[in-house]
């Protein structure tokens, strides 16, 4: 074979092989390993011719055979890469139907004769040429100086058919020139096409990372080779002014707080090792501007100019986060005084009665006194102004001694939290005794307020839920309520088992009202002017067996706890009704009974209705039934007392509010009330004759008088309580002077004939 044959299978080989290697490194470029396959295939043509010429029958047809499916799959791959590279697919099944098509049209050519197969093939060739040419019109120039030689490759595959054998050496020299031409040519489109289409993506990849929200930072090492503006912007960092290394120590000291310093400082270690076990961490940075942040990050390796690194993209999430957490605090805080509320009361109350972790605590409920009369008296602003003060002052008062909670209206919580609880606590309400022992101070008012506190103990280890413990310091702080001026209750150890085992109380006293273990006493009310005997006050015992006798104090909360005091109240009222309609059937001389109404059953809409049930039951006169109601029901539910009493009073039943001066009723709501009778508190009596009180109570009675109510002074044990209260205007009397709660026979007794030592006893001035 001629030194020019082996050139030009060289020349073709490489092309070939130089195209499959571009396509190796850039699979994008599909159609360079097309043409690559056409050149290599092709680059084994000269082989064929020479094979061909051999007489020997069996490497010609072996050759023309070889030249025949040569010469069609380079036409089929050259076609198909050109197509490609224009945008043209050609599906396996066209390709292998063209290659079928070129493959006969070779061989009848070939079957002609080497002119005519010349012929053929050069026509083939050019026009194959020319159909590029047409597909790279639009595209680079580069793309159509390849077909350009394309073409003229086929024209040159012409001077065999015109020169014949003169022309083969001639023609192969102008081929291998061409071949190389095309070669270089389509190897510098596929190379600057990649790099174009690198440069794309790059631009692409800054682009998008440049306009991007979200912060980008890639490191390699412990070095940041690229960050994006949004990631400068994000942590505030200006190119006057020299920022520390990203992710270094002392970035991190910069931009973390200090509650999250410590893990940022392990995770970004991490990082730089190369290690990212969490890919996704969030948390509170500050910028280098100085704002708090709150950011979310995520990690991955990527590589990086050959190099493994890190990409972290920021996310700045601080609005979210700080709306997320306004609503969280929305939800368990109370806007006026700022201080956690009472669903963050139960939620601190489940952590610390958590079984798993319980704590020892104290739960302090605070409530003031008169509050709602103190509000309708001033306004709501000044109201608010003055609980907004108070929270201050009991904040600034207890310090870290305990966390302050409102729970809504005038009634607060202090969590005394750690061991010997109860010392704690009674540290914390010295504290709040000696701090409204002074004024409040307002802009435009001085207030003194007297405040009742309840308080439950929890030790470690006790069994209770949250609401028991919060019942058991409401019990104590109802108790404190009925003490006059600031006081503190703590709640009983036998409350705290009432409450806890709350299943039992109710159960005791179903049973209690099936056996009818609940009983009345009288206790007389007597004339001030002439201590004539004016009528009872039935007081319920309850006879418990194996108990004793237990106080209405201690099992009336129960009651109302267990919803069981409709059902007593119902009871006492037709047990009062049934002793009324005895002493009248025995011909005795009846004097009025008042029955004492728990604030649950005034709220009864069906309450009106059972009383007047009871009298026709029995068919008494109205007006020998009287409602004793405290006054702290009336104030509470205002408006339900109010139409409820209007009904009662509608009916001829008279109705007293008991009491009076330890709850918070303003002189507004003793006026508008349909009252007709007011009965001092024994704590506004007891301290009689001391000149403050005897005028409290004058005062009382003066106010009375104006409003027509009748005035019973409660609590009367002396001859100075009696005639103190008498010269202040009480015309009613009532105390253990005259008689203690009487059984029903000893009650009888009074009715045929009052004891006279007791008349006997008084000091009536003429
Ligand atoms: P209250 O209605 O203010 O009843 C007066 C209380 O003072 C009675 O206590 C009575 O025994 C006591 N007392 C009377 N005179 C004197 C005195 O001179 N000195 C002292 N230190 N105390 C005196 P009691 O019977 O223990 O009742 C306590 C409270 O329980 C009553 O206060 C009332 O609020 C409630 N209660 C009593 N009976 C009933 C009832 O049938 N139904 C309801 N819902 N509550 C009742
Ligand atoms: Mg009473
Ligand atoms: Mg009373």
């Amino acid at each position: 074979m001629s030194p020019i044959f082996v050139l030009y299978t060289l020349v073709t080989l490489s092309t070939g092989l130089a195209l499959l290697l571009v396509w190796r490194h850039d699979r994008t470029q599909g159609f360079t390993a097309l043409l690559g396959l056409s050149h290599l295939i092709f680059s084994f043509s000269p082989l064929a011719y020479f094979a061909m010429q051999r007489p020997e029958p069996l490497w010609h047809g072996l050759g023309v055979g070889a030249l025949v499916l040569i010469s069609s799959l380079y036409v089929t791959f050259l076609l198909t890469g050109f197509g490609q590279l224009s945008g043209r697919r050609v599906t396996w099944r066209q390709g292998a139907l063209g290659l079928l098509a070129l493959c006969v049209f070779h061989g009848v050519l070939l079957a002609g004769g080497r002119e005519l197969a010349q012929g053929g093939f050069a026509t083939l060739n050019t026009l194959a040429g020319l159909l590029v040419a047409r597909w790279m019109v639009r595209l680079r120039p580069v793309d159509r100086f390849c077909a350009v030689v394309l073409v003229l490759c086929g024209l040159n595959q012409f001077t065999y058919a015109f020169l014949g054998d003169a022309g083969t050496q001639q023609q192969t020299v102008v081929a291998t020139g061409l071949r190389l031409v095309l070669g270089l040519a389509l190897l510098y489109g596929a190379l600057t096409r990649s790099s174009r289409e690198f440069r794309r993506m790059r631009d692409r990849f800054f682009e998008l990372t440049d306009r991007s929200q979200q912060g980008v930072v890639v490191l390699c090492g412990s070095e940041a080779v690229y960050r994006n503006p949004a990631f400068q912007r994000i942590f505030g960092m200006d190119p006057a002014r020299p920022a520390p290394p990203v992710f270094s120590a002392a970035w991190l000291d910069a931009t973390t707080p200090p509650e999250v310093r410590e893990a940022a400082h392990r995770r970004a270690r991490d990082l730089v090792a190369g290690r990212v076990q969490d890919p996704e961490w969030e948390g509170p940075r500050i910028s280098l501007d100085g704002r708090a942040l709150y950011l979310r990050f995520r990690a991955w390796q990527v590589d990086w100019d050959n190099r493994p690194a890190l990409q972290v993209v920021v996310s700045d999430e601080t609005a979210s986060h700080a709306a997320a957490q306004a609503l969280w605090w929305q939800a368990t805080h109370d806007e006026l005084t700022g201080l956690p509320n009472r669903s963050a009361l139960l939620r601190r109350l489940r952590e610390l009665v958590d079984p798993a972790r319980p704590h020892p605590f104290a739960l302090i409920l605070l409530d003031v006194d008169r509050f709602k009369s103190f509000n309708d008296a001033h306004g709501h602003e000044v109201g608010d102004a003055v609980l907004q003060a108070l929270a201050q002052a009991i904040l600034a008062q207890v310090g870290d001694q305990a966390e302050l909670l409102r729970l809504g209206e005038d009634e607060f919580a202090l969590l005394v939290c750690g061991e010997a609880p109860e010392a704690r606590a009674r540290t914390v309400t010295d504290a709040i005794r000696a701090l409204v022992r002074d004024p409040l101070v307002l802009p435009d008012h001085r207030f003194y307020l007297d405040v009742s506190m309840g308080v439950a103990c929890h030790a470690a280890g006790m069994a209770a839920s949250p609401e028991q413990v919060l019942q058991a310091a409401n019990a104590a702080m109802r108790l404190a309520k009925r003490l006059p001026g600031t006081s503190v209750q703590w709640a009983a150890e036998q409350i705290r088992q009432e409450l806890a085992a709350s299943f039992g109380a109710e159960q005791a006293l179903r049973a209690g009202l099936r056996n009818e273990e609940f009983a009345l006493v009288y206790q007389p009310k007597v004339r001030s002017s002439d201590r004539a005997l004016i009528g009872f006050e039935a007081l319920v015992r309850w006879d418990r067996p194996g108990h004793g006798r237990i106080s209405p104090l201690d099992f009336i909360p129960a009651a109302e706890r267990t919803g069981l005091i409709m059902q007593l109240g119902a009871l006492i009222l037709h047990r009062a009704c049934a002793q009324l309609a005895a002493w009248r059937d025995a011909g005795l001389p009846v004097v009025p009974v008042a029955v004492n109404v728990s604030p649950l059953q005034l709220l009864d809409t069906g309450f009106p209705h059972t009383v007047i049930g009871a009298l026709q039951t029995h068919k008494l006169p109205p007006a020998w039934l009287t409602l004793e109601i405290t006054e702290s029901a009336a104030v509470t539910h205002m408006d339900q007392a109010y139409e409820q009493i209007r009904l009662l009073r509608e009916a001829g039943v008279e109705v007293a509010l008991d009491d009076f001066g330890t709850g918070f009723s303003s002189l507004n709501m003793l006026r508008s009330l349909p009252l007709h009778t007011v009965k001092i508190d024994r704590s506004l009596i007891s301290p009689m004759p001391e000149p403050d009180a005897v005028a409290v109570v004058t005062a009382i009675c003066q106010l009375a008088a104006v409003l027509h109510l009748d005035v019973v002074a409660e609590g009367v044990e002396t001859q100075q309580h009696a005639q103190a209260a008498r010269q202040a205007g009480c015309q009613v009397l009532q105390g253990y002077l005259f008689a203690a709660p009487l059984g029903a026979d000893q009650a009888t007794d009074w009715l045929r004939a009052p004891p006279v030592a007791q008349l006997d006893a008084l000091d009536v001035p003429a």
